[in-house]
């Protein structure tokens, strides 16, 4: 979008009529780039025992889900267990997460089977697992195994598939989460059931969060940009004292120390002030975890990832005049051939008018604001969404001025020619993508930001 203001009472200075229409809609994901320490050992058998509490442990971090082997572990509140009544059970299960970064929300899943084996005929009543943090239950679920007898000297295949969701602030990035299993089962005997209150066999995984997961949000920072967004890491250890470090290049430029665990810290914007890509490294556990995001100084793209034309490309442009003002087409066309021209040599693209439409990018004219009569108002919006598109105010008195001159609508057009190649808004009103004009002040053609953008999107260096 572009304004232009020359009101009488305020003598053609710059002032920000930051209202009104946005140039286009804000769309795109969060880039997230994550690095992780090391794997932790992802595979434990536990041997049969007769233990009173839980005897198998894995640790599970990364993204290989863990295999977890229980055999014949049992455990018995009246003393007696499982085994004592002639019945075994063998877990073998799989735990994910695939990938648990600290400070997500944690989705665990259990799958795999559970084998019971009975020396005399047996009933299972229930199956449950619960996921635990020390003595916190956090999560669990309950499900009904296959009811029937299980004959003596059958093997029951009970299969268990089982998801999870941890809230984040249920996650720790220190200590361990513990998924419990517990099957209860009774002896048949003389047709009824020897229910000795609860035996249960019980295997545990325990999962470890991975530690020190890097997610730097966004990936790509702009911070010109008019919705500019800071650079925050976050990052997790697992206990222990850790440094947070920032280089640009070998240099470091922002150093930080914490005894937390879960770390989300914003990098200041003052130590972005160079263009690059730039190293967070996190150092805890004895152990360094790293990841990359990029700046970019002078310029922003118009959505949250930046959308550009193929390089080097041909592109398009049509003008649609159903709605234009009556009279000018001629000059309207001779002002935008200018405009295209300009970018042609700034963007390496190749820009072609078609009469037929729609091209990949078409200019035309409506009603906009209402409002903009005059100078004043809105006088053109354009974006790169689905193709690009312009279009003119037919109540601005800008939009139809031709020429490139300080009255023209030159600048206009080169503005909104500069979204729909996927320039945004910025900050700094000696840029032409700063979103207000001012009559004899701002600069009518793409500045040094600009051009860096540009240059960014469309490297016209590398076109043949
Ligand atoms: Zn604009």
């Amino acid at each position: 979008m572009y304004r232009r203001w020359s009101g009488p009472n305020l003598a053609g200075m710059g002032v920000c009529l930051h209202r009104g229409r946005r140039t286009a809609v804000y769309v795109g994901a969060l880039v997230f780039a994550t690095g992780s320490l090391g794997t932790i050992p992802t595979t434990a058998t536990a041997s049969p025992e007769h233990a009173p509490s839980h005897s198998a442990t894995a640790e599970v971090s990364g993204a290989t889900p863990s295999r977890l082997t229980a055999t014949g572990l049992t455990r018995a509140n009246d003393g007696r267990s499982l085994s004592d009544v002639g019945i075994t059970a063998n877990a073998s299960l799989r735990t994910t997460p695939a990938r648990y970064a600290p400070g997500t929300p944690l989705d665990i899943r259990v799958a795999g089977t559970l084998d019971i084996n009975a020396t005399a005929n047996a009933v299972c009543h229930g199956l449950e697992l619960t996921v635990m943090r020390g003595a916190i239950r956090l999560g669990g679920r309950l499900s009904s195994p296959d009811r029937s007898p299980i004959i003596a000297g059958e093997t029951r295949v009970e299969p268990v598939n089982l998801a999870f969701d941890l809230p984040v602030d249920d996650v720790p990035t220190t200590g361990n989460i513990s998924v419990d299993i517990a099957l209860q089962c009774s002896p048949v005997i003389d047709g009824t059931w020897d229910f000795p209150g609860e035996s249960s066999v019980v295997a545990t995984t325990t999962i470890r969060a991975a530690s020190g997961t890097v997610i730097v949000t966004p990936g790509w920072v702009f911070p010109d940009a008019d919705d500019a967004k800071e650079a925050r890491v976050t990052a997790g250890t697992t206990g222990g004292k850790s440094t947070i470090r920032v280089k640009r290049g070998t240099k470091t430029v922002w150093t930080k120390k914490t005894s937390k665990s879960r770390i989300n810290l914003a990098i200041p914007t003052s130590t972005l002030s160079k263009s690059g890509t730039y190293t967070v490294l996190v150092r805890g556990d004895g152990k360094t975890a790293r990841t990359t995001f990029r700046v970019s100084k002078g310029w922003a793209p118009l959505m949250s990832e930046p959308a550009h034309w193929e390089r080097c490309s041909t592109i398009t442009w049509t003008y649609n005049d159903a709605q234009a003002p009556r009279g000018g087409d001629r000059q309207m066309i001779e002002d935008l051939t200018r405009t295209f021209d300009l970018y042609e040599r700034l963007t390496g693209l190749t820009f072609v008018r078609v009469k037929e439409g729609p091209g990949d990018i078409v200019i035309d004219w409506a009603n906009l604001s209402g409002q903009a009569d005059g100078w004043g108002g809105a006088s053109g919006y354009a974006g790169i969404l689905s193709g690009g598109s312009l279009t003119l105010s037919t109540t601005s008195r800008w939009a139809k001025t031709p020429g490139d001159g300080v009255d023209g609508r030159g600048a206009l057009l080169n503005h909104e020619v500069g979204h729909t190649l996927g320039l945004g808004h910025v900050t700094n009103d000696r840029e032409l993508m700063f979103p207000i004009h001012t009559g004899g002040v701002s600069p009518l053609t793409p500045q040094k930001g600009d051009i860096a953008g540009l240059r960014e999107l469309y490297a016209p260096a590398n076109c043949p």
